[in-house]
């Protein structure tokens, strides 16, 4: 049986990404107690994975890392990692969370962030966080900024050959852990749940597409791009050669009503125009294309941003129906229907392909938590004139892509709207309170 503890909060957060813990840090800002509740081993999100962020090309970690470490020593919130959403009861002002907590298999409390046991394991396993293109231990810390920096031990993985424990100087490693159910007390609640690709597209749409060893998916491009990816340059993931050329296949799920999602994913032209400014900036000779219906250029500055891209040679392709096959060298094959030229169909070759799969919520209530998703599966608003923070539950408030696809910039002005809404909404209680003693 797991053990059971109880804990009280001000505001419960789910979701350690940039609108997760920017709520958080603004509610605690408020002096407010906070529960940061996230279902990975280490908060940071999505962001944290990218490489860098347009328009400014501005570095992803440099500009989340400071935040993780925020969250991590701001004494109004509670981080809790490896925890998921097992249901919400009670009501606006005194909800009643219940969160099982996964084993780590470390003693957080006694853990001295020394190492030992990730360098003695002889076990290697594929790294989540590097999609698969590099390897892990069996007791590992996810990434150089992850926070906690508490190593979580893979039970998958683990032989339990002993050496870990051996090693370490404390005796945090514990292989008997049990899963934990929490109840968490809590009188507002915020949603920042984020978002997921839509990975089985390809394989519903293109079949072959899914056995293309050099098609990846936009969030591995931004993997095999960032500063501490797995090769520190691209390289083919077939061969280790260096491409020559790359071809982007935007809406690849988006906008598509027979067998994607109907919603734009809003951020795919953006991310899409980066990732080739990049490789045109250290390759200028590379060959990159960009296959897309339009542009779309919504913010400050992102027109500038996909003008210079045209400036500096990244081809946009104006097409439709693109399908994906693979040629003889493992190189992509792309099909699709010209639509400024005949119309007709049309065949290129490239040494890589990148799919702007859909983004689609993370997380579901599914009778979890009381509040409505909408027709596109985001979570719904209220009041979606209004505020996009409320959702249909009263001390329910939801921030960032869990409420739809959105930029990082939207995102944390959403998630700093969402920690006012909540704080507004404690402050009612705390002033009801008063009235009525
Ligand atoms: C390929 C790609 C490149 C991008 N590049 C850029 C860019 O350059 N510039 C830009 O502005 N935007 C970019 N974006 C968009 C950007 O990633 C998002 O705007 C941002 O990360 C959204 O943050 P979030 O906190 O809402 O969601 P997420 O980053 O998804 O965070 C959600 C967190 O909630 C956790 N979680 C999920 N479900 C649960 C649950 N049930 N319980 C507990 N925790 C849970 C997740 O583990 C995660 O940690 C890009 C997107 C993609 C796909
Ligand atoms: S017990 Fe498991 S985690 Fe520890 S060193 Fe052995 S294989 Fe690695
Ligand atoms: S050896 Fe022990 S103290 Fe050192 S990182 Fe591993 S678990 Fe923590």
């Amino acid at each position: 049986m797991p053990e059971k503890v109880q804990i009280q909060y001000d505001a419960l957060v789910l979701g350690g990404g940039i609108a997760g813990m920017q709520a958080a840090l603004d509610l605690a800002e408020q002096g407010y107690t906070v529960a940061l509740v996230e279902r990975t081993e280490t908060i940071g999100g999505n962001m944290i994975k990218l490489s860098k962020v347009f328009p400014t090309l501005d570095c992803a970690s440099c500009i989340t890392t400071p935040k993780m470490a925020a969250v991590a020593h701001h004494r109004n919130i509670t981080l809790m990692t490896l925890c998921e959403l097992r249901g919400v009861g009670g009501a606006a002002g005194d909800f009643e969370v219940k969160v099982r907590q996964q084993p780590r298999y470390v003693d957080t409390d006694r853990c001295i962030g020394c190492m030992k046991c990730e360098m003695g394991c002889p076990i290697l396993a594929p790294s989540r966080e590097q999609h698969g293109f590099a390897g892990r231990k069996a007791i590992y810390v996810p990434f150089a900024s992850a926070i906690p920096q508490v190593p979580r031990l893979d039970a998958e993985s683990c032989t339990l050959c002993g050496k870990c424990a051996g090693l370490c100087p404390t005796g945090a490693i514990d292989y008997f852990q049990k899963p934990r159910d929490l109840k968490i007390r809590t009188k507002a609640l915020v949603l920042a749940t984020g978002y997921k690709l839509l990975r089985d597209y390809p394989a519903r749409a293109w079949g072959e597409a899914a056995d293309q060893p050099n098609l990846v998916d936009a969030l591995q491009m931004e993997c095999l791009l960032a500063p501490a990816g797995p090769y520190k340059r691209l390289l083919r993931p077939s061969d280790g050669k260096e491409p020559e050329s790359v071809a982007f296949i935007q809406c690849a799920g988006s906008r598509d009503t027979q067998l994607g999602v109907r919603h734009c994913s809003r951020v795919c032209c953006m991310y899409n125009i980066k990732q080739a400014t990049l490789l045109k900036r250290e390759h200028p000779g590379m060959r990159l294309a960009i296959y897309c219906m339009d542009v779309r250029c919504f913010g400050k500055g992102y027109e500038q941003f996909y003008r210079n891209a045209l400036e500096m040679g990244v081809e946009f392709v104006r097409s439709k129906g693109v399908v994906t096959g693979r040629s003889d060298d493992d190189g992509v094959i792309v099909r699709h229907d010209d639509m400024e030229g005949s119309g007709g169909p049309r065949l290129d070759t490239f040494d890589m392909g990148v799919l702007s799969l859909a983004i689609v919520p993370a997380w579901t209530p599914d009778g979890l938590a009381p509040v409505r998703v909408a027709e596109d599966g985001f979570l719904a608003s209220r009041q979606p004139k209004l505020s996009s923070t409320l959702t249909s539950s009263e001390g329910v408030f939801m921030a960032g892509v869990a409420a739809g696809p959105k930029d990082i910039v939207d995102t944390v002005v959403e998630a700093g709207a969402a920690a006012s809404e909540a704080g507004i909404f404690l402050k009612g209680l705390q002033a009801g309170r008063q009235r009525a003693a």
